[in-house]
């Protein structure tokens, strides 16, 4: 079986987040238990009532309470969704050079490529274990990777986290940091200001103050990354009800990714001083914070074997992300980790997504040198 026709067999299954992934995983597991792994499915239901599962397949150890291997490759089995006009969307289709298809980039070349890996390896020479883990919605929030976490399904000492990197090892990432705003003011005819209180004037008010927020933030640097510090951007505002409606409610979303080391709270306390100094210069300012989200960043070492053995091998220099990756969830399974993977980010998410065949085997080189550096022979 060649990496190639393994990514034709993986894009052919449609694995759209909102879909169950329990068809991929079958694939999964079937081509590892033929090469004798010990595979392990961790079922949940999520919000949507979907079945979805993570996968683990060991090589070099059996299952216990306490799974600990010294190096996971890490793959997430979801794809974004694809435009109904993009035909070939869940069949790999190769031109110059390239191989198209939802998911080619984003990940399944990785997961290609790791499943061609293991398999080149002769398990007697393993001296240390090996795991693949093959996650689930990933691309909705991690969901998958967080409940690995949550539950301490396994240990592992490194991990190589299969995204679109063009094979540079990524040692760090930001965060990422989602919270709703909700201004409440009071309805009245705006004829007659002082009959209510305009939710909306609140909001800009408290909006102005988070831009101040974020010329602070920027003083807090981490020289690793571009831009070097905390972004944050308010996307979304939403108020008011009519031209000559006193707005009753205004809402807004606030995005922030925090660069790692910084609690990703370090905004919320923040915004909440903003929101005790608009309180106090006006009794009635009313505000709540849902704060749907807080991910945090990695970080591993530039001094890390990982890091070090994958610049050797792929040769390119360390770099860092500014998207989110589960390779925060395998840094909390005690993993130092290290985001790697064949295509680029920027043609992911995208109608005509696609790997480059080079990239694709130079990957499958790269995770089987990788394997067998760091678990086969002696250290
Ligand atoms: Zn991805």
């Amino acid at each position: 079986m060649t990496v190639k026709k393994t990514l034709a067999e993986l894009v052919a299954i449609d694995s759209v987040s909102a879909r169950s992934n329990l068809m991929i995983a079958d694939y999964l597991a079937e081509r590892c238990e033929a090469i004798g792994l010990t595979v392990k499915r961790l079922h949940y239901t999520d919000a949507n009532g979907v079945e979805k599962t993570n996968l683990i397949a060991l090589a070099g150890a059996a299952f216990s309470d306490n799974t600990a291997v010294e190096l996971a490759l890490v793959g997430h089995t979801d794809t974004v969704p694809y435009d109904p006009n993009w035909t070939d969307a869940l069949r790999l289709t190769e031109r110059e050079g390239k191989l198209f298809g939802r998911g080619a980039c984003d990940t399944k070349a990785f997961i290609a490529a790791s499943l061609t890996a293991i398999e080149s390896i002769a398990f007697d020479t393993l001296q240390r274990p090996v795991a693949l883990i093959f996650t689930a919605d990933e691309e909705i929030g991690l969901i998958g990777a967080k409940r690995l976490a949550e539950i301490r399904a396994i240990h592992s000492r490194y991990a190589i986290v299969g995204e679109p990197t063009s094979l540079r090892p990524m040692r760090a990432g930001k965060g990422y940091c989602l919270a709703e705003v909700t201004i409440k003011g009071r309805e009245g005819h705006s004829a007659y200001p002082s009959l209510g209180s305009s939710a909306v004037f609140g909001a800009a008010r408290l909006i102005a103050a988070v831009e101040k927020i974020a010329t602070r933030l920027e003083t807090e640097q981490h020289a690793a990354f571009d831009p070097a510090y905390t972004t944050l951007n308010v996307g979304l505002v939403h108020g008011g009800t009519a031209k000559n409606v006193i707005p009753g409610e205004c809402r807004f979303t606030l995005e922030w990714r925090p660069i790692p080391g910084q609690d990703p709270k370090r905004l919320l306390n923040l915004l909440e001083e903003a929101i005790d100094v608009e309180k106090r210069g006006d009794s009635a300012f009313i505000c709540e914070v849902d704060a749907a989200r807080a991910d945090e960043g990695f970080e591993t070492s530039s001094r890390s074997s990982l890091v070090t053995l994958l610049e050797d091998l792929t040769g390119n220099v360390s770099g860092t992300v500014a998207f989110g990756t589960e390779a925060a969830q395998l840094a909390e399974l005690g993993a130092e980790a290290v985001v790697l993977g064949p295509g680029n980010i920027r043609v992911a998410h995208r109608t005509g997504e696609f790997v480059p065949v080079a990239e694709l085997d130079t990957c499958v080189n790269i995770l089987r040198q990788a394997i067998e550096r760091l678990c086969c022979g002696a250290r």
